[in-house]
């Protein structure tokens, strides 16, 4: 008995589709029962209708169970009947109905022969992801020593843990019981005469550390950029190099790769597809509920927080497009991807139910790769869209607006919970001269450096935001003066110690800040309280700067 999560899922999945092969039998003799009695008088229309009904869904459902010829065979009596439904109640023409019959009788046999596709979506191999705040392991490969090691200090300083190599033979021995979460190499190895782009290609322990990998190199050259783009590197950085700009790439690289899951709500009145799909996506990593009771959609929203809404189009009591255009009466919900996934083949339908503020339609039966593919690439589009409004884009962190949002968020939360909330002000040093000298662009390494160091340093779950042109807000929930006091100050060194580069020559840069904290004014609200820490800052610019401040102390 193993409780790997994704083994379960498989079973799950695997016992669905056993249980669902066993229902089909009865609902094709069901069927087939109600095809018969469309030749003898009486409720002719109400039969016509569940037949209708019943073979929507089984086109709908079959090709995902692994059964796509039942899927298209009873697509096509679906339209039969469909047309018999428009026609009216005069009785359905004889040929016709043995047709229908004959057809019914097929999809019976294709069920018995069909073999069952495989699933299509393996579990996903359980990488091991950095996580932001824990320490990131380097791999160096460089035989340029003194370079090297001036590099690995540098890293450091961004809070990675570099192991330095000077020859790809001794990385490729420790690739035999160690792994880095990114291997970085330079292209030429000089004295060994090997490109390190083909190197890489012929090496399989190296490669199969399965890590990003990124390159640095003396030479723009072409050749190498192309193998290094083939073996899919995440970057190729000329010497000298501009460290800020490097650690900028692999952050976002980290980033992406801890990205949490994406939160998908599916709502579908057949129970069997909902849990389908429900398992198919965590299968992939997502985070994934279903809705019961389609009148609860909008406390479900609201819970839940998804990403994405996964809509059926006909439900017994509320039908999709009906769920949509309440979703899209709520302003905060107004972005919010919604997508059809349903078996309606009528364009005029499908075009009618887009217009109720829905943004895609899937078509059913679909396939798991499909399914997961078109949800992956619409919850990263609006990720993107999300990060776009709320965060700058020279540092990723958030805007003045939002960091302040937060602030008011986690002051309200520390005073129900009792646990002290630290605000922090930080401020780059003599930042006017850096511009003066270096100029603007170089000026804005500066300020991504800092906030790259911050993102990594603090805590998860701190809140860090860009206030002000070099002016940072750090909110760090659950923590106490002496901790942030203590983080803040080792954060301020760290930063002190990273050289940034400028043509030929090289400069570093200091921050000050000042913190308060919420145990110590217990009556101040957020905005106070960021007065309180902007005054600790203008103390530690006064003293001297290159420094933290308590408030009130
Ligand atoms: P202090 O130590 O007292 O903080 O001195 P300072 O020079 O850092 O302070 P001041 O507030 O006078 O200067 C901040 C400078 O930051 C002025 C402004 O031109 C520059 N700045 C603001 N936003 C940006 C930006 O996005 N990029 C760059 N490169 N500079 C910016
Ligand atoms: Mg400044
Ligand atoms: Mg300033």
């Amino acid at each position: 008995m193993t409780n790997d999560p994704a083994q379960e899922a498989v079973r799950q999945l695997a016992r669905l589709r056993q249980e669902y092969r066993e229902r089909l039998s009865k609902e094709l003799l069901a069927l087939r029962a109600l095809g018969e009695s469309l030749g003898s008088p009486g409720s002719h229309g109400r039969t016509l209708e569940s037949l209708h009904l019943r073979l929507h869904k089984l086109a709908g459902s079959g090709g995902t169970f692994g059964l796509p010829g039942l899927s298209a065979g009873a697509r096509a009596l679906e339209h039969k009947s469909l047309a018999w439904l428009h026609a009216g109640d005069g009785p359905v023409p004889q040929a016709e109905h043995q047709a229908f019959l004959a057809g019914l009788d097929a999809l019976a046999e294709i069920c018995a022969s069909d073999e069952a596709d495989a699933p299509a979506v393996a579990p996903t191999a359980a990488v091991e992801r950095p996580q932001l705040g824990e320490t990131v392991r380097l791999w160096l490969i460089d035989d340029d020593v003194e370079l090297g090691r001036e590099l690995a200090r540098q890293f450091e300083s961004f809070n990675y843990t570099v192991r330095l190599f000077c020859t790809l033979g001794e990385a490729e021995r420790a690739a035999g019981t160690e792994r880095p979460d990114m291997l970085i190499m330079d292209v030429m190895f000089e004295q060994e005469g090997v490109n390190a782009t083909e190197a890489l290609a012929q090496c399989p322990a190296l490669r199969a550390l399965n890590c990003p990998v990124l390159f640095v190199s003396s030479f723009d050259d072409f050749h190498s950029r192309v193998r290094a783009a083939r073996l899919g590197a995440v970057g190729y950085f000329l010497k000298p190099l501009d460290v800020p700009k490097l650690v900028g790439r692999m952050n976002q690289v980290f980033q992406q790769m801890s990205a949490p899951p994406q939160r998908v709500l599916v709502v579908d009145d057949d129970e069997e597809l909902a849990r389908h799909y429900r398992l198919t996506l965590q299968l992939a990593g997502m985070k994934v509920q279903t809705l019961e009771n389609p009148g609860a959609i909008m406390e479900k929203i609201a819970e839940f927080r998804p990403e994405l809404v996964l809509l059926d189009m006909h439900m017994p009591e509320f039908s999709g497009p009906d769920l949509a255009g309440v979703i899209r009466q709520h302003d905060n919900w107004a972005s919010l991807p919604i997508v059809y996934l349903s078996a309606e083949t009528d364009v005029d339908l499908q075009i009618a139910a887009m217009h109720r503020g829905a943004d895609d339609f899937l078509h059913k039966p679909i396939s798991d790769l499909q399914l997961v593919g078109a949800v992956r690439a619409r919850v990263e589009r609006a990720r993107q869209l999300e990060a776009q409004i709320s965060r700058d884009s020279l540092t990723g962190l958030l805007k003045h607006a939002s960091i302040k949002d937060s602030a008011s968020l986690e002051v309200v939360r520390a005073r129900r919970s009792g646990k002290p909330v630290c605000l922090v002000m930080l401020d780059i040093d003599h930042f006017k001269a850096v511009n003066d000298t270096y100029g603007h662009a170089t000026g804005d390494v500066v300020i991504a450096s800092v906030a790259m160091l911050l993102r990594q340093r603090l805590r998860q779950s701190d809140i860090v935001g860009r206030y002000g042109g070099e002016e940072f807000v750090a909110v760090m929930p659950e923590c106490d003066a002496t901790h942030a006091m203590r983080l803040i100050d080792e954060i301020r060194e760290r930063f002190a110690a990273v050289s940034f580069n400028h043509g030929s020559e090289t400069f570093t840069c200091t921050i000050s800040g000042g913190v308060a904290c919420s145990s110590q004014y217990p009556d101040q609200d957020a905005a106070q309280l960021l007065v309180s820490a902007d005054e600790a800052l203008y103390q530690a610019k006064r003293n001297g700067r290159n420094q933290v401040r308590l408030a009130g102390q």
